[in-house]
C-alpha cells in the first residue's frame, strides 16, 4: 500500500529539447504546423507515458504548452489583444504574435511584456485585456489534451493557471493593473466553471487550478477578489453528468495569511508547497485543520532544485501532515519545469555524483518512494534498503572545504564593501577621464550568436579544430564587431562575447567549485532553454576569466571598450545552488573570485566595466518582510563587494533584464555603480516615476527597443522613447542602449536596429546641446 501521488507540472520542452527544434524551424518556414503538431503529441505521450510507469497517480495534462502557459489561459479566455486578432492569423500563429511580435505581410505587432514567473528562471507573456475584451471560452486545448491522454488509457489531472492568479498577472492595454469590477470577475468566473463541467462531462476526477499568486502578500480587495471568483466557480462541480473534484494548488510560498479561507472554502483539495513555504504552511495547517473532506497534496518533492530529496525529512513532513489530513497525496511541491528532464545521459560526471542529483525523472520515482514509505511503520523504515540507501547521501561530508577561500572570507571587514569616493565625486573623475557625449550610445555586452559560432565552438569541443584556430576565429569575430561598431557610431564598444556560450556557464567552468552537465537544460521563455550549471564546492579563481579578449578588443579601437562580467548575485541565481552551506555564503564566495577579476581588467587597461547582474531581482522573496533579512540585504553586499576595490576613475556598470524596482530602487542605487542598465521597453515606464522620485543617483540606460524580439524598431519609435525617458530624468544621468544582449539575435536585423538607435540618439542630443 502507498498514498496517491501527484506531479504539479511536467517539463514539455523534450530530453533533446525536440519542442524547441520544431517549432524554431517552423519560424523560420522549415517545418509545417503540421509537423509541430505530430512532435508535440509525440512528447505529450511520452511524458505521460513516463509518469505512468513511474506509478504517479494523479499525471497532469495541460501543462504542456508551444510557447508559455499563460499565454495558453489567455487563449482559452479569449483575452487577445484586437491588433494580434487583427492579423488574420491561425490560432497557433496569433499566439506566437503575442509571444514574439510579428512583422510580415499581415502587420506589424510588438509582442506582450513578459515578466519572470514568481522567483524562478521562467518567464511568461503578461496578458492584457482590452475594455472591450470578450471573455468565453475560446480554445479546446485542455479538453483536447485530456482525450488525447484518456486515448492512451491515461487519466490525467488537467492543470490550469486559476482566475485569482491569472487576474493578478493581468494587465490593461498601457501596462496598468486591472479593476476588478463585477463583469470581469463574472465572465472569468463563468468560463472556469465551463471548464469544470466539460471535464465532468469527459470523465476527469481531478481538475487542478493553480493559484500560486496566493502565497503573494494580500493587498487590499485580494481575498475578496478570490471570494467573488470561486464563491462562483465551485457550485460547478458538479452537474447533471456528475462531479469532479477541484485541487486548488498553490506553490512558491505559503498561504498562511489565506489559508483559513481556503479551508472554508471547501475545495477538494489543497496543494501546498512545504519545501519553500513549510513552516507557515505546516503552522496554519495544524491551526485550522485540513477541512472535513479535502485532501491535502503535500509538496515534499521540490521543483526547484537539482539535490536528491531527503526521504527523512519528507517522511517528517508528510507525519506531520497526516496528524491533522485524513486524506493525504504526496505531491511535488511546484511544477517540474523548472528542473531538467533526467540525470539519465549525463554520463560526464559519474555515478558518485549523478547519486546526488535528482531531475524531473527521477523526481517522480522520490514521489512514489516517498508514498511507499509514509505508510510503512518506524520498524519498517528502519529496515527499508531504500531508505538506508537514501539517507547514505546525507550522511558525512559530501565535498569538503576550501581552506584559502575560508581564510579569505573570514578575513572580510567593512570596508572591504564601500567603495570610495562617493559617486558624485566619483562621476567628475569619470566624466573628465572618459570624455563621452551627452546621452551615450552603447549595447549590453553580446553581438549575435550566429551559427557559425556555435559551430565553430562546437567544432572545437569535438577537437575538429585545434585551440589556436578557435582562438583566431574569435579574434576575427571581434575584429569585425569592433569595426561595424564603430561605424555605427556607437560611443562604448563591446567585444562581443563570441567566446561566450553563456552568460553563467563561461565563468563557472573556469571557476573552482562547479559541475557542469551536457543536457540538463531549463525551459526560460518561449522555446528558449538555458542549462545551469550546480555549485558542487567552495568557489574560487584561480586564473584571469576574461581579460584577454577585454584588452584584445581594447586594443583595436580608439573608443572605449567595456569589459564584461557576470556579478556574484547572478551566477548564484542562475546555477543550482549547494543546500549545505546558505546563498549568502556562496555568494560571498563568487563575489572574491569576481573582484580579483574586475581588479585584473583594470590593471590591463579597461576603463570600463560592466558587471551584469541580470537576475538581482529574480529571487527576491515574494514577501516583503522577507525582502532584506533574507536576501537584499546580502545580495547588495555582495556586489559591493566585488568592485570597493576599483579607482575612482574606472566606471562600474551593472545590467539588469528587467525594471521592476520600484520598490527596491533605493537598494539598487546602494549597489553603488555607476551606471546602470536595464529593460524598460517591454513594460509600462513606472520605473522612470520611481527613478525621478527616488533621486536615484546611478547613472541610468532604461532600454529604447524590445531585442526579444525578431522585429526592427525604427527611429522615430526609438526617438520617443528617448522623449520619454528625458521627460523623467535629467540628460546628464541618461544612456542609451538596447534593453538586454543581443545574443539570441541575428546579424540581419541588430545592425539596422543600432543604427536606428545611434540615429535616434544623436538627432535628440543635437536639441539638447
Ligand atoms: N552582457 C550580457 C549580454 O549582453 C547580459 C545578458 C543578460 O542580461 N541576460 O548577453
Ligand atoms: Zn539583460
Amino acid at each position: 500500500m502507498s498514498v496517491n501521488t501527484s506531479v504539479v507540472g511536467f517539463p514539455r520542452i523534450g530530453a533533446q529539447r525536440e519542442l524547441k527544434q520544431v517549432i524554431e524551424r517552423y519560424w523560420k518556414g522549415q517545418s509545417s504546423l503540421n509537423q509541430v503538431r505530430e512532435t508535440a503529441r509525440a512528447l505529450r505521450k511520452q511524458h505521460w507515458l513516463t509518469q505512468h510507469s513511474a506509478g504517479v497517480d494523479l499525471i497532469p495534462s495541460n501543462d504542456f504548452s508551444y510557447y508559455d502557459q499563460m499565454l495558453d489561459t489567455a487563449m482559452l479566455l479569449g483575452a487577445v489583444p484586437a491588433r494580434y486578432r487583427n492579423l488574420g492569423l491561425s490560432p497557433e500563429d496569433t499566439m506566437f504574435a503575442m509571444g514574439r511580435g510579428y512583422q510580415g505581410a499581415q502587420g506589424d505587432v510588438t509582442a506582450l511584456p513578459m515578466k519572470k514567473w514568481f522567483t524562478t528562471n521562467y518567464h511568461y507573456l503578461v496578458p492584457e485585456i482590452e475594455e472591450s475584451a470578450h471573455i468565453e471560452l475560446s480554445s479546446s486545448k485542455p479538453f483536447d489534451e485530456f482525450s488525447e491522454a484518456q486515448a492512451l488509457g491515461i487519466l490525467t489531472k488537467p492543470v490550469i493557471i486559476g482566475p485569482y492568479t491569472f487576474l493578478k498577472l493581468a494587465r490593461g492595454p498601457q501596462g496598468e493593473h486591472l479593476t476588478y469590477d463585477m463583469g470581469l470577475i463574472n465572465a472569468i468566473a463563468g468560463v472556469y466553471a465551463q471548464v469544470l463541467q466539460r471535464f465532468i462531462d469527459l470523465g476527469a476526477l481531478w481538475v487542478q487550478f493553480d493559484e500560486p499568486y496566493l502565497v503573494m502578500d494580500k493587498a487590499d480587495g485580494d481575498i475578496e477578489l478570490f471570494k467573488s471568483l470561486y464563491s462562483r466557480i465551485l457550485p460547478a462541480r458538479t452537474s447533471a453528468n456528475g462531479s469532479v473534484r477541484l485541487l486548488l494548488q498553490t506553490y512558491f510560498g505559503h498561504v498562511a495569511d489565506c489559508y483559513e479561507t481556503l479551508k472554508l472554502y471547501g475545495f477538494d483539495g489543497i496543494g501546498l508547497d512545504l519545501v519553500e513555504g513549510r513552516d507557515e504552511n505546516l503552522e496554519a495547517l495544524a491551526r485550522y485543520g485540513a477541512g472535513q473532506d479535502a485532501t491535502i497534496f503535500a509538496g515534499v518533492v521540490s521543483g526547484r532544485n537539482i539535490w536528491r530529496n531527503d526521504y527523512v525529512r519528507s517522511l517528517g513532513l508528510l507525519d506531520a501532515v497526516k496528524e491533522v489530513a485524513d486524506k493525504v497525496v504526496v505531491s511535488t511541491a511546484c511544477s517540474l519545469l523548472h528542473v531538467p528532464f533526467s540525470i539519465e545521459g549525463e554520463t560526464g560526471l559519474g555515478t558518485a555524483v549523478c547519486d546526488h542529483f535528482a531531475f524531473a525523472v527521477e523526481k517522480l520515482g522520490e514521489l512514489c518512494d516517498v508514498a511507499a514509505l509514509v505508510e510503512q511503520d518506524q520498524v519498517e523504515r528502519d529496515t527499508s534498503p531504500i531508505l538506508a540507501v537514501n539517507q547514505a547521501l546525507f550522511d558525512g561530508t559530501r565535498v569538503s572545504a576550501n581552506p584559502s577561500v575560508q581564510s579569505r572570507l573570514s578575513c572580510l571587514d567593512e570596508r572591504d564593501f564601500v567603495r570610495q569616493p562617493q559617486r558624485s565625486d566619483r562621476q567628475k573623475i569619470q566624466g573628465a577621464e572618459l570624455g563621452l557625449p551627452l546621452l551615450p550610445t552603447t549595447t549590453i555586452g553580446s553581438f549575435p550568436q550566429t551559427r557559425e559560432i556555435r559551430a565553430e565552438r562546437a567544432r572545437l569541443r569535438k577537437a575538429e579544430i585545434s585551440q589556436s584556430e578557435y582562438d583566431q576565429f574569435i579574434a576575427t569575430s571581434i575584429d569585425d564587431v569592433i569595426e561595424r561598431q564603430e561605424q555605427v557610431g556607437l560611443d562604448v564598444l563591446v567585444h562581443g562575447e563570441f567566446e561566450r556560450n553563456d552568460m553563467v556557464e563561461y565563468f563557472g567552468q573556469q571557476l573552482e567549485g562547479f559541475l557542469f552537465t551536457q543536457q540538463a537544460w531549463v525551459q526560460s521563455y518561449g522555446t528558449r532553454c538555458v542549462k545551469p550549471p550546480i555549485i558542487w564546492g567552495d568557489v574560487s579563481r584561480t586564473q584571469p576569466m576574461t581579460v584577454r579578449w577585454s584588452a584584445y578588443a581594447q586594443g583595436r579601437t580608439q573608443h572605449l571598450v567595456k569589459g564584461m562580467l557576470t556579478g556574484p548575485v547572478t551566477i548564484l541565481n542562475w546555477s543550482w545552488p549547494r543546500e549545505d552551506i546558505s546563498r549568502q555564503m556562496q555568494t560571498q564566495q563568487l563575489a572574491l573570485a569576481i573582484r580579483d577579476e574586475v581588479l585584473d581588467l583594470e590593471a590591463a587597461g579597461i576603463k570600463i566595466i560592466q558587471i551584469d547582474e541580470a537576475a538581482l531581482r529574480e529571487k527576491l522573496p515574494l514577501r516583503r518582510s522577507h525582502w532584506h533579512k533574507d536576501y537584499l540585504d546580502w545580495a547588495v553586499a555582495a556586489f559591493r563587494l566585488v568592485h570597493s576595490g576599483v579607482k575612482a576613475s574606472t566606471q562600474i556598470h551593472t545590467h539588469m533584464c528587467y525594471s521592476e524596482f520600484n520598490d527596491i530602487i533605493e537598494d539598487i542605487d546602494a549597489m553603488d555603480a555607476d551606471v546602470i542598465s536595464f529593460e524598460a521597453s517591454r513594460s509600462d515606464l513606472t520605473v522612470l516615476d520611481a527613478i525621478e522620485k527616488a533621486h536615484f543617483a546611478t547613472e541610468a540606460g532604461p532600454g529604447v527597443y524590445d531585442i526579444h524580439s525578431p522585429r526592427i524598431p525604427s527611429r522615430e519609435e526609438i526617438e520617443t522613447r528617448i522623449r520619454a525617458i528625458l521627460s523623467k530624468m535629467r540628460p546628464e544621468q541618461v544612456w542609451i542602449n538596447p534593453d538586454c544582449g543581443l545574443k539570441t539575435r541575428a546579424n540581419a536585423e541588430t545592425w539596422p536596429s543600432l543604427e536606428h538607435m545611434v540615429a535616434a540618439a544623436q538627432h535628440i542630443r543635437q536639441e539638447l546641446v
